[in-house]
């Protein structure tokens, strides 16, 4: 079904920036999160999945406290968001129960993303609350992040979290409409970039020099974001989100960059899969299961005959027939310890064998390719 929405995106990310949400005071644009909140309902009521990166925790928190940004040191600043993204989250909850829409709130840092059973963790998490209809309200989790080990800007870990659930839409709503061919601030007449195919080193460096560092937000940062998102499968758009109707704006064919992705995410997954040589072990299936996945079925343990290797949740590993012939590949969400416990057993039974409630598929079908 083709989505009511210019770009018909089945699953969107929308990554708003502090200068969008958070006045001069450091209290927050009711007004603005009221409007963005109907926009959402918008998207929503069109079967669009929503997932927010909402910047605001720090920038509210100097308000609480009453000290300026360029004041405080590190653990201040950590105190800071502390203090704000409780108040964040608390305006958003707000705003979405005007729509009523329920919000969760999801810290992630880097090794969330970056390490392998835990980017598993979060994106089931995420993809549970997708299910459930809430719309994640994610940031970093600046209290605990350290210099060495943060994205530092939500413009990338809004990235990572689309590549995470497979998004295939990343709006970055800041005060910028896009990428220009030289700072607009300086020269009336620098060149609008509708359209961008790839992020190029040429493009990162003439958004990075200083002369044309243009974006108040960082229009390297977008990029970067851009780029990683594009080889996800995730198109990326760049818009000014400071007026009433942002997504609206957009949708009527607005002023913004779009950096199109060639492939979509689930054939992007796919070639990675199929390229992924590191494989950890080996799930040997009856023919009922082998059935079950050649119709686009999951893994599931009652056709599991046979575990072999050693791996972890995360791992990924190769899918044969009863006779051992290759048939595919994926990312495992059992151990081989766990999948040999529920090997053959119907996913009722998880509990029992296992002591908690696990998922009900080893493989699910997103993460697995069939040759
Ligand atoms: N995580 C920061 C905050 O909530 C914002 C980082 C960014 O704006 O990119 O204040």
């Amino acid at each position: 079904m083709q989505k009511n929405n210019f770009f018909g995106f089945n699953r969107l990310v929308i990554k708003i920036g502090s200068a969008l949400l958070i006045n001069n005071d450091s209290t927050v644009n009711k007004a603005w999160l009221k409007s963005i909140a109907n926009e959402i309902n918008g998207l929503l009521s069109n079967k669009v999945e929503i997932l927010i990166v909402s910047s605001g925790a720090v920038a509210i928190g100097c308000g609480i406290i009453g000290k300026k940004r360029t004041l405080m040191n590190l653990n201040e600043l950590q105190a800071a968001a502390a203090m704000g993204q409780a108040q964040l989250v608390i305006e958003w909850q707000d705003a979405l129960k005007g729509i009523n829409v329920k919000a969760a709130q999801i810290l992630l840092t880097p090794d969330d993303t970056e390490n392998r059973k835990r980017f598993l963790n979060s994106k089931n998490t995420l993809q549970a609350l997708l299910k459930l209809s809430v719309v994640p309200i994610i940031n970093e989790n600046d209290t605990v992040a350290t210099d060495e080990l943060r994205y530092g800007d939500n413009d990338r870990l809004a990235a990572r979290v689309a590549q995470m659930v497979m998004a295939d839409g990343l709006i970055l709503l800041s005060d910028v409409d896009g990428l220009y061919e030289s700072d607009p601030v300086l020269n009336k007449k620098a060149k609008h970039m509708p359209k961008i195919d790839s992020v190029t080193d040429d493009i990162l460096i003439m958004a990075g020099s200083k002369e044309s560092n243009f974006g108040s937000g960082g229009m390297l940062t977008k990029l970067h974001a851009a780029k990683i998102a594009m080889h996800a499968g995730c198109t990326t758009i760049i818009s000014n989100g400071a007026q009433d109707k942002p997504i609206s704006y957009l949708m009527d064919g607005g002023k913004c960059s779009v950096f199109k992705a060639k492939e979509s995410p689930s054939i992007v997954r796919k070639q990675w899969l199929l390229g992924f040589l590191d494989t950890r072990g080996t799930l040997s299936l009856d023919k009922g299961a082998e059935e079950a996945l050649n119709q686009g079925g999951s893994l599931l343990p009652v056709g599991l005959i046979e575990v072999l290797g050693n791996f972890e949740r995360g791992d990924v590993v190769v899918i044969t027939d009863k006779k051992g012939k290759e048939i595919g590949k994926g990312v495992t969400i059992y151990s081989s310890i766990e999948a040999s416990l529920i090997r053959g057993c119907r996913s009722e039974a998880i509990l029992q064998k296992l002591g908690y409630q696990g998922k009900a598929e080893i493989i699910h079908r997103d993460d697995m390719v069939l040759f």
